[in-house]
């Protein structure tokens, strides 16, 4: 096909670290504008706002929308109105009620919208998942342990109200066993610290159920300095999985899988490609909801206040 004029909308961190290089490397893809405040890329015509952008460039066919969570919905309702397809970072909304909306406007318009889940992309998933449909899972424990210091310097967002505090990168856990899990799992208990000087938690301990009984147990926490820890291990009732690494390695029965060679992003323009293509949408929410499920019914515990 065309390469697929495409528009990135909030550049950042993400943006320079993954999407730039993916966007590059895809023929299908031709970057040919962004829109951000303060931030621009060399050598690609850059606008201050969406409006602008649009104005501008009535030939922008998609656009990636890079923002953090608590801005995407306006963008995106923007893109759509003016015909674009839409690429969600995630989480991709505030609520799970601005995601809905997306998805029924894109419907309406035939436009294809895409909720992005890097971590579902890592190469162990898939194997993980196979595995998973041929050995139940009995135990699950999920331990995703970072230091947020490291991974969000100075990024205020992710303390204010929307920016979901650890789970930014807990829901990259929660997009994978989502993912790899072969039936319905829903929160049973849930514990979340919130620094004394912040709205959104630090750190969460969660218990599911799993249809079918097995127990799952995560825990999540932006204090660890350090070596850096994002496991899933899952017990059946005859192997041992160890999904290390946010998924970029797997061991089976204390043995190295071998995994292909293959980033999450280039991955996920691919799959960006095929809905365009194909004309559909891959809109999956039940990360987000969980998150949702673990602020409803999850005990808040006030801790230290955290200071950048
Ligand atoms: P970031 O660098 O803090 O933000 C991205 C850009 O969004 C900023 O540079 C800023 O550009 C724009 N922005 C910030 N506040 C805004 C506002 N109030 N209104 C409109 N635009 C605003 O964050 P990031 O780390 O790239 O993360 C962005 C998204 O990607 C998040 O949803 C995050 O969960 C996801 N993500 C991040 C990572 C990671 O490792 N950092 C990994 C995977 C996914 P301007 O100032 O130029 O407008």
């Amino acid at each position: 096909m065309k390469p697929v004029k495409l528009a990135i909308v909030g550049v950042g961190k993400i943006v320079y670290d993954q999407h730039l290089p993916a966007i590059k490397a895809n023929p299908d893809f031709e970057l040919v504008a962004t829109a951000s405040r303060n931030h621009t890329i060399d050598g690609v015509p850059s606008f201050g706002n969406i409006a602008d952008m649009f104005a501008a460039r009535p030939d922008i066919e998609a656009v990636s929308l890079c923002m953090p969570p608590q801005y995407r919905y306006q963008a995106a309702r923007a893109a759509l109105d003016a015909g674009k397809h839409v690429f969600l970072e995630k989480p991709p909304g505030a609520t799970l009620s601005e995601v809905e909306s997306l998805r029924n406007l894109a419907a309406s318009r035939k436009l294809s919208l895409f909720a992005s889940w890097h971590s579902r992309y890592a190469p162990g998933v898939r194997l993980v998942k196979a595995h998973l449909a041929a050995h139940a899972p009995r135990k699950v424990n999920v331990i995703w342990k970072e230091d947020v210091r490291h991974w969000h310097p100075g990024q205020d967002w992710i303390w204010q109200p929307g920016g979901v505090g650890v789970f930014d990168p807990g829901i990259n856990a929660l997009s994978i066993f989502t993912e790899i899990l072969p039936n319905d799992i829903f929160l049973r208990q849930a514990t979340l610290e919130f620094p004394a000087n912040r709205h959104t938690p630090i750190a969460a301990r969660l218990s599911f159920n799993e249809v079918l009984g097995a127990e799952v147990e995560a825990d999540f926490d932006w204090r660890q300095t350090g070596e850096q820890t994002w496991d899933i291990i899952v017990e059946t009732a005859d192997s041992h999985v160890h999904l290390k690494s946010g998924g970029h390695a797997l061991w089976i029965d204390g043995k190295p899988v071998a995994l292909p060679e293959e980033g999450e992003y280039p991955a996920l323009y691919r799959q960006f490609a095929q809905l365009l293509t194909s004309g559909t949408a891959d809109v999956d929410v039940s990360p987000l909801r969980h998150v949702a499920d673990a602020f409803m019914l999850g005990e808040r515990v006030i801790t230290d206040p955290f200071r950048d």
